[in-house]
């Protein structure tokens, strides 16, 4: 019987798949994860997102089982499993959607180009991004450096309805190679075991993640316009992390939009007419969207500066001197005496998360009080965040340090202070994560907000000269 692999990857999802369709659709199907830390230039993953994979497989392999397809686990480089397994299996086909990071399509177009030298038919499809980075471009024909632009051509697209899910009753009938215990993998966390408060916020299943699409979608979406930047409020969607590993895609998500945006408020929604949370949230995925699109174009956008006169930054680094070791571990761990930084930083050791208006703001006293090279804040949250992706995390943090695409420019120093006044106006935010905030046991702030500021803008000075 002729089989066909589906190779999973970030789309832990069996709706809205076209390659598990396309798989299903040739006859029997055989689903594929491979934990990938060797091929070359694949980041390791960050601990927090490692806590999530474990659960999504778990939920996929269910949904999987439940149309009849196995789910075999594997670990090493992409090629040699992949192949490995294709040859064992004597497999016809192969199919995945697509990736967009550099070491991971330079591992696909291998496995395309040895499936050729075989015979076998391998075919990729577009499921995680709305739009395909490479066609996406200018009137001068480049990618786009400039957000609202992008969008504004992206957006206008007519985006496909997601699919359904396939028939059950597509599996492999014949004895299947051994697939990797998960727990093999460990990806929990033991000793020691950090993940309580992951398990208390969260519930990494598909399941979980439509749910909350729809409960923002029926409640919050009409106000998120203003909502969305009050972290004492619960303005957002909490999407992220579904988004992350797939178990939502971004199809599904916009067509719920659509919906509420065509036929203005029904009666199952509370989103007021004329109100523009749908559009704003709309163009939040945007952002998404934009950050791939970056990551795309620029491979190595964790490691280098998109705007080069950047390199000559005088930045603190992770290895410094003392000072410097003891101002990151302040950081790190919400000891900086700035009480919206701090509460930030708990938030994130808690939850996997931090709010978007806080992770700006504690990005910014990084990079630009303690004057940090962004990268060593990159790092943090690509090991804390249930959400850190290879396009989202670096764009973000080169946006807030002004050496990215369309970025804030370094001379807008967020003020911690006046962010907080701002955005959690009654300290709610703030109390619940720093409880001794008013105490004398809270730390006075480890710098000078001003002096720093002013010395952060001198450096700037430097580098512009
Ligand atoms: P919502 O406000 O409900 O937004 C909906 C969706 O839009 C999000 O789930 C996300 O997919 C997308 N989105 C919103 N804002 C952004 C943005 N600025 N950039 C890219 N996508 C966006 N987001 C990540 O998904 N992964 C990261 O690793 C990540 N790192 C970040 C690092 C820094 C320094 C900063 C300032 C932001 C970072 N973000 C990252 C963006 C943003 O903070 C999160 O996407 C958002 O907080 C997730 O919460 P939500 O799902 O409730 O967002």
């Amino acid at each position: 019987m002729n089989v066909s692999i589906v190779w999973f990857r970030d789309d832990l999802r069996v709706a809205d798949n076209p390659a598990l369709l396309a798989a299903t659709g040739e006859g029997s199907a055989v689903a594929l994860y491979v934990l990938d830390e060797e091929s070359p230039g694949i980041r390791a993953l960050g601990g927090a997102v490692k806590w999530w994979l474990h659960y999504a497989l778990v939920d996929l392999r269910a949904e999987l089982a439940q149309l009849g397809i196995e789910l075999i686990l594997r670990r090493g480089p992409g090629v040699g499993v992949v192949t490995e397994l294709a040859a064992e299996l004597g497999a016809g086909a192969l199919y995945w959607n697509r990736r967009y990071g550099g070491p991971e399509r330079e591992v696909d177009a291998a496995v395309k180009s040895w499936a050729g030298d075989k015979g076998i038919h391998a075919e990729s499809f577009q499921a995680n991004l709305l739009h395909e980075p490479w066609k996406v471009r200018t009137g001068a024909g480049n990618p786009y450096q400039v957000f609202t632009p992008f969008w504004r051509t992206v957006s206008t697209e007519d985006f496909r309805a997601p699919l359904g899910h396939p028939d059950p009753g597509s599996g492999f009938g014949a004895p299947l190679p051994e697939s990797d215990g998960l727990e093999s993998w460990n990806l929990l966390p033991t000793t020691p075991d950090w993940a309580g408060g992951l398990r208390e916020n969260w519930q990494p299943t598909a399941a979980a993640g439509h749910e909350l699409l729809a409960d923002f979608l029926n409640e919050r979406v009409g106000d998120y316009s203003d909502a969305r930047d009050r972290p004492d409020q619960r303005g957002t969607s909490r999407l992220s992390p579904y988004l992350r590993w797939g178990q939502l895609s971004p199809f599904q998500i916009w067509a719920g939009l659509a919906q509420i945006r065509q036929s203005g408020p029904t009666s199952h929604s509370s989103t007021p007419a004329g109100s523009t949370g749908p559009a704003v949230f709309a163009s939040e995925l945007g952002w998404r969207e934009f950050c791939w699109h970056q990551l795309y174009h620029h491979p190595d956008l964790a490691t280098t500066n998109l705007r080069p006169q950047f390199d000559h930054f005088p930045w603190r680094t992770a290895g410094g001197d003392e000072r410097s070791a003891e101002h990151l571990a302040a950081w790190q761990q919400g000891k900086t005496g700035i009480p919206m930084v701090d509460a930030g930083q708990r938030e994130l050791w808690h939850t996997g998360v931090m709010h978007n208006r806080v992770r700006m703001v504690a990005a910014s006293f990084l990079v630009k009080n303690l004057g940090f090279d962004w990268r060593v804040g990159e790092q943090w949250f690509w090991d804390t965040l249930i959400d850190a992706d290879a396009a989202s995390n670096p764009a973000n943090w080169q946006w807030v340090a002004g050496s990215g695409a369309d970025a804030s420019p370094y001379f807008r120093i967020f003020n911690p202070l006046t962010q907080a006044k701002k955005f959690d106006p009654a300290a709610k935010y703030v109390s619940r994560w720093v409880p001794e905030v008013l105490s004398s046991d809270y730390p006075e702030p480890i710098v000078d907000l001003q002096v720093t500021r002013r010395e952060a803008l001198e450096s700037y000075a430097s580098i512009k000269a």
